[in-house]
């Protein structure tokens, strides 16, 4: 079972898109994959045509400890080999709540152990956009992570902060997390800002940058509320073969 967070504490970046659509092409090679849903806003949840506010148990419970077996909280979605810890609005006082107990960053962890019977191949981890507690809970919990950017102006502000943030989770916390690569989203070869940060990233972060990058591309943002991956909303349109791509280079 290997763990990746997608994380970058900027909304609006491609977090939720990449983990669902990188989640579904998992499955669609044939990975046994498991979504969690970080992100109160559930978006990955309903991305993959679950009704978040009809679930019995979400990330939430799971997290608190109010469900202590978290295959209650899985739910087998249409798609093939993808499944999905759903999120909704709850998940919003977890942060707090969970703030003042103790070992505070290990809940997910100590969740995830519990799903060593499930033969989950991947678990793909879509984080809130921040760097508190429930993000600290992914990356403790993770092998790798992914941190999607978004190809645009102000790109990289904040990136060496998320890297800091990376390094110290793996320094006090978890030391076999490792970056499995930065994803550049919403990339528009046509526009020349596009280029220049494309150029900028390759300078600061050649090694780490995978070589697919996801395209801007309207059926993308269309496709979540037929709550479908791109994958089965257009299986051929090129961001759909670019998720493929970066399924494989995962
Ligand atoms: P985050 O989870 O980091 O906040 P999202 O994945 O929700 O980011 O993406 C933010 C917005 O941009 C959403 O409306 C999404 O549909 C859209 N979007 C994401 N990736 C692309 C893309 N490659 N092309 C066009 N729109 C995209
Ligand atoms: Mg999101």
């Amino acid at each position: 079972m290997y763990v990746i967070s997608f994380a970058n504490q900027k909304g609006g970046v491609g977090k939720t898109t990449s983990a669902v659509n990188s989640a579904s092409a998992l499955g669609v090679l044939g990975k046994k994959t498991l979504l969690i849903d970080l992100d109160p806003q559930g978006s990955s949840t309903s991305s993959v045509g679950i009704v978040k506010n009809s679930v019995k148990y979400s990330s939430y419970e799971v997290l608190t400890g109010v469900c202590n077996d978290p295959t209650k909280a899985i739910i087998e979605t249409k798609f093939k080999n993808l499944y999905v810890m759903p999120s909704n609005i709850t998940l919003a006082a977890a942060e707090l709540e969970l703030a003042t107990q103790p070992e505070r960053e290990l809940f997910l962890k100590k969740a995830l152990d519990k799903l060593k019977r499930s033969n989950f191949d991947y678990v793909i981890i879509d984080c809130p956009p921040s760097l508190g507690i429930i993000t600290l809970n992914a990356l403790t919990a993770s092998r790798g992570l992914i941190v999607p950017v978004q190809c645009e102006y102000f790109a990289l502000e904040g990136l060496s902060q998320l890297m800091n943030t990376y390094k110290s989770v793996k320094k006090h916390y978890n030391s076999r997390l490792n970056i499995t690569g930065i994803l550049v989203t919403m990339y528009n070869p046509r526009y020349k800002l596009s280029s220049q940060v494309l150029e900028e990233l390759k300078r600061y972060y050649s090694f780490q940058l995978f070589d697919t990058k996801i395209s801007r591309s309207v059926a993308l943002s269309e496709a979540p509320s037929f709550g479908e991956p791109i994958y089965y909303y257009s299986k051929y349109s090129k961001v759909s073969l670019e998720y493929m791509k970066l399924a494989e280079e995962i």
